[in-house]
């Protein structure tokens, strides 16, 4: 029998499991538990789904045993089993597809590290924390033949034909010196009820009950099996007889997150439809919350059976940091993928889901400022591409997701912008951009609303770009009631900074006298800048600074068009040329009327269009050329 060797990135897993989480190995249980269940799950579903299997005797349950002597734990469950391939595959690579993003990740530091594992679930392999062999001994559902994998751990692992009675898989560790405190009958159950209390099968664990005689001595030995955890389906029980501590355990064993989660949401539906849900935010962001291919976090049950927890319409994309039970008794057991898509009673649940949750957001949001900042920290992002993706609730969004201002340290959301409007400002201003926070608020566009006491919103993330378009306007909806008994609201524009014609709004009229006198050097100024720009215009929104790019109304952002490029989307994306604006009162502005010559207007023309892209932290096509005018024109002046 050849040994196999792992996958370079299991050896490398496995290290940093046994390294990190030492100090609290006793989860490995709680991981295998959880395996032994998924597998009760995988197979309960087929014996109710699929003709092939519905001949299979099954009483669904895990088994736990123990030999202090020869410091051996076996768990063991009746479900789906493994065949030899599943072996391979599943315990000799590491074939999740976040894993290996997750081993990138990683850093020297192993502390950070153990925060990181926590997030991601550590699986099987924690168990060679405590195991210096393990065997898995394996049937597969409607298998003829069993298989055992056994592996120390560090090299590799190797799998030899095996027996058993009927399919599951038992898994037999073979503990370290350290490890054999856990072949403890109370040790074992407490580590059960803390974590897998509420694993909705029954879990038995094997000892030896002694009785004593009078005098405190063994009298007889009889080995029994007891049933350990409570097993009931947590979601199903009233609200009334649970207790934070019990959706914390549950929440850590089916999101295999070490921490507990920020908060959580556990409804009832009864009526047309009956249903319940039970809905957990982590603390962190899921780490493959930004990968294409994340995985969902909640789980589908039909009349408490397990369906599927790889369905990524239970709940819109945007809300893929939830992780949960959705649990209907309306759903017909065998219901199959297509059928799930397009299931009308699915669709319910769902509509009803996302309000109810956004509804809690809000909750949070009003009463709790401490969660709330933790949770916009976390989940900010995923909420605005609601805003672009759920329009049914796009106005509850827009209540919910924050932004960055000029005017307030944190953030804001849009309500308390419009608070602090002053009695004439008719929109709601922003400013875009990349170069983040501080290069958007020291940018030269906000002067005059500096100067006006005019708070600007500071959109420095990229999606802002994508999701303030189209969300255009903000309805805030006051509470009151106007004549006809309907809800008062009131409706303001989000305009950009940004855009040519801003100015305007700002209440800075046409100076004629201004516009006669700049004209010669805004001409000056075009004819030296060419193709290079839109247009040059003279500033009405410039105080201190010499001069500013704008987009045309109806261009995309220059730092939307540079973002596409950058993203290789702008194949048809014609080139975007920005508007300079300058500012008249400036001295390298006023200096251009009197010079003639051609190659000193040409090196201060594009100095001022440079400058303008630069503060906005855009990159230049050709710094050099930059740099070599900025010089030319720091000596003749000296
Ligand atoms: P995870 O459970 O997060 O997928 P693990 O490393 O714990 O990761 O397990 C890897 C895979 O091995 C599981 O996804 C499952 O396919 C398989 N597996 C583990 N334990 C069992 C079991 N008791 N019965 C059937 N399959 C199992």
């Amino acid at each position: 029998m050849a040994q196999r060797q792992f996958q370079t990135e299991v050896s490398q897993l496995l290290n940093l499991i046994i390294h990190s989480l030492y100090s609290n190995r006793e989860i490995f249980l709680r991981e295998i538990v959880s395996n032994a269940s998924d597998a009760l799950d995988k197979l309960k579903y087929l014996t109710v789904s699929d003709e092939a299997y519905k001949g299979i005797a099954f009483e669904p349950r895990v088994d736990i045993s123990f030999d202090k002597n020869a410091k051996t734990l076996t768990i063991a469950d009746n479900g789906i089993g493994m065949n030899e391939d599943d072996l391979v595959e599943s315990l000799g690579t590491i074939a999740r597809s976040g894993t290996k993003a997750f081993l990138e990740k990683l850093s020297a530091d192993a502390k950070k590290d153990s925060n990181l594992i926590g997030q991601f679930g550590v699986g099987f392999y924690s168990a060679f924390m405590v195991a210096g062999k393990i065997e898995v001994i394996s049937r597969k559902a409607l298998d003829e033949r069993a298989w055992k994998w056994s592996s120390d751990g560090k090299d590799g692992y190797e799998i030899e034909s095996a027996q058993r009675d009927s399919q599951g898989s038992t898994v037999i560790l073979n503990l370290t010196d350290e490890g054999a405190e856990y072949a403890d009958r109370w040790r074992i159950e407490n580590i059960i009820k803390q974590y897998s209390n509420h694993v909705a099968y029954p879990i038995f664990l094997t000892f030896d009950d002694k009785e004593y005689d009078d005098k405190g001595e063994v009298k007889a030995t009889k080995q029994k099996t007891e049933r350990i955890n409570e097993g009931t389906a947590l979601w199903r029980k009233a609200k009334s007889d649970l207790k934070d501590a019990d959706y914390h355990e549950f929440y850590k064993q089916i999101a295999h997150d070490s921490d507990e989660p920020l908060f959580y949401l556990h409804t009832k539906a009864e009526g047309a439809l009956e249903y319940s849900t039970l809905f957990f935010v982590p603390k962190k962001a899921p780490f493959d919350m930004y990968h294409a291919d994340y995985k969902p976090g909640v789980k589908l049950y039909v009349k408490r059976v397990f369906i599927t927890d790889d369905d990524k319409d239970l709940l819109p994309v945007y809300l893929r940091f939830l992780r949960g039970v959705i649990d209907s008794e309306d759903l017909p057991l065998n219901v199959s993928r297509e059928i799930l898509q397009q299931n009308k009673v699915l669709a319910n649940i769902k509509n009803a889901s996302v309000k109810k949750v956004l509804a809690e957001f809000k909750k949070i949001a009003e009463t709790d400022s401490e969660k709330w900042l933790a949770f916009i920290t976390q989940f900010n992002r995923p909420l605005k591409e609601g805003l672009y993706s759920d329009w049914a609730n796009r106005e509850e969004l827009a209540e919910l997701v924050r932004f960055k201002s000029s005017a307030v340290e944190g953030w804001t959301s849009l309500s308390a912008y419009t608070s602090r409007m002053k009695g004439d400002q008719k929109f709601i201003y922003y400013i875009s951009g990349g170069g983040g926070e501080n290069t958007l608020k020291s940018s030269p566009l906000l002067e005059a609303y500096k100067a006006k006491n005019i708070e600007v919103l500071v959109m420095d993330e990229e999606i802002d770009d994508i999701v303030i378009p189209s969300l255009s306007r903000y309805k805030k909806v006051t509470g009151l009631l106007d004549k006809d008994g309907k809800e008062s609201s009131q409706e303001w524009e989000l305009k950009s900074v940004n855009r040519a014609g801003a100015d305007e709004e700002l209440g800075n009229t046409e100076n004629k006298d201004a516009e006669k006198s700049a004209e010669p050097i805004i001409e000056k100024i075009k004819k030296a800048l060419g193709e290079r720009v839109k247009d040059v215009k003279l500033s009405r929104r410039l105080l201190d600074s010499p001069s500013c790019i704008v987009a045309d109304e109806n261009d995309p952002s220059i730092q939307m068009a540079q973002m596409m490029r950058a993203m290789g989307q702008a194949e048809n994306l014609p080139e975007v040329k920005p508007i300079l604006e300058v500012n008249g009162e400036h001295p390298l502005v006023k200096s251009l009327a009197a010079i003639e010559d051609e190659a000193k207007i040409a090196d201060t023309s594009a100095v001022l269009l440079d400058q303008a892209l630069l503060v906005e932290g855009l990159k230049l096509k050709d710094p050099a050329d930059f740099v070599q005018r900025l010089n030319r024109l720091l000596s003749a002046g000296a």
